[in-house]
């Protein structure tokens, strides 16, 4: 075994075994303000004129960090083989010691995202037709609401917000959304937030009828025990499933509550490594698994994941309240990944959100159709994304009523 120490990361890696000629020739951040979060894309340039790879690296509170995490990882990738992209994942992945985290895996995924990319522009064909060809005919999506209401911040929504919001869902085709009707409160909530968040879904359920699913994102706001109070108040107004009911990273919490709550849980959007999910998948913690293309490794992170959760017959709902690029890299792996349920869209959160790419994909009775466009078949349009420059995400400072910090 040799152990070597070296400038040039693409002699020492790639040596004989480059199995193209193409070459990266750098790695850059563009950065787009977005309102609530900056959404960064990732552009890895190539040796072969006009062959340019996109991904999305966006972690909201974290975009500098993430920005600088791309910085650090773009020594590892000059120069080598592009198309190697499983070897170029375990380079960046292993050889920098210090393993995971959401900053650095979003900057993975975010680069892992633009290889896939750049190898299916090279080879003429969509990235599904790389991931084992589709499974499907069209994929099912489903309509983040955000706060029901742009004018007002996360939490402070309300149930005609909500409803409104729904009922433009429902026009445009959707069969199904989902809403924040938890509020941010204590460790235990009271009888008039447990009445407050009856009142929200109740008018959303109003408002779609039983034909339409509605899932209810807890946000990590409650406690389990808190937890299945909601759930048992939400029970007979049928949840699809509650998402992230206590904090993620509590795996015995989700158990007690996916035991115990009449609606399936769903979690997952804010774990990063596959370990965390191997341990949630086995305790049998979630009925449903959230990774975001963002956050686990990009395409390669993702297609693990869902193959682990297959095992436990676990389907995936990928989270994707992100940008416009996400979204395109979360459809390939959809179309090819057969334990796939439903896949999450934003489109409450800029009016903007389709000029800064070159394409968003349409959606048609809340369906989206095969991509046919090489690689991810989507382009960043720099031009238009230097008019929304970086700015600092809003401070969303939800505190209670006693002064102490709660989580938003
Ligand atoms: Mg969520």
């Amino acid at each position: 075994m040799e152990v070597s120490v070296h400038d040039s990361p693409a002699e020492l890696l790639d040596g004989e075994l480059a199995t193209t000629n193409v070459r990266i020739v750098d790695v850059d951040a563009v950065v787009v303000g977005a309102e609530l979060r900056n959404w960064v894309f990732v552009k890895i340039t190539t040796s072969e004129p006009g062959l340019v790879g996109w991904g999305e690296a966006t972690l909201e509170w974290k975009t500098q960090a993430v920005v600088g995490a791309l910085r650090d990882l773009a020594p590892l990738l000059r120069g080598r083989d592009p198309t190697r992209i499983e070897h170029l994942w375990q380079s960046q992945y292993r050889h920098p010691f210090f393993k995971g985290g959401a900053v650095t895996m979003s900057a993975i995924s975010g680069i892992d995202q633009a290889l896939w990319d750049i190898k299916g522009k090279l080879l003429g064909v969509p990235v599904w037709q790389l991931l084992g060809g589709a499974v499907r005919d069209r994929v099912r999506m489903y309509d983040h609401l955000g706060a029901g209401d742009a004018s007002v911040v996360y939490g402070a929504a309300t149930g005609e917000g909500f409803a409104a919001a729904a009922r433009r869902s429902v026009a445009d085709g959707f069969d199904a959304v989902k809403i924040l009707a938890v509020p941010v409160g204590g460790p235990l909530p009271t009888t008039t937030q447990l009445d407050d968040a009856r009142a929200v879904m109740g008018a959303v359920r109003d408002a779609v009828g039983d034909a339409v699913e509605i899932m209810v994102d807890f946000h990590g706001r409650t406690t389990p025990r808190g937890a299945l109070m909601y759930a048992d108040a939400l029970a007979d107004l049928r949840p699809w499933f509650i998402e992230e009911p206590c904090q993620p990273e509590d795996v015995s919490g989700m158990v007690e509550v996916a035991r115990r709550s009449p609606a399936p849980v769903a979690t997952g959007e804010r774990l990063i490594v596959r370990a965390e999910f191997r341990d949630l998948l086995a305790a049998r913690a979630a009925a449903v698994i959230q990774p975001d293309v963002c956050h686990v490794g990009g395409i390669s992170g993702l297609t693990k994941i869902a193959s682990l959760a297959e095992t436990w017959q676990v389907p995936i709902a990928p989270h994707n309240p992100l940008g416009p690029v996400a979204t395109w890299a979360n459809l390939h792996l959809d179309f090819a990944t057969p334990n796939f349920l439903v896949q999450e869209i934003m489109r409450a959160d800029v009016p903007w959100r389709a000029d800064v790419v070159s394409a968003v994909p349409e959606i048609a009775d809340g369906h989206v159709a095969l991509p046919t466009a090489p690689g991810l078949g989507v382009e960043v349009v720099e031009e238009a994304a230097r008019e929304h420059p970086y700015r600092h995400e809003p401070q969303l400072g939800t505190v209670l009523a006693d002064g102490s910090v709660a989580d938003w």
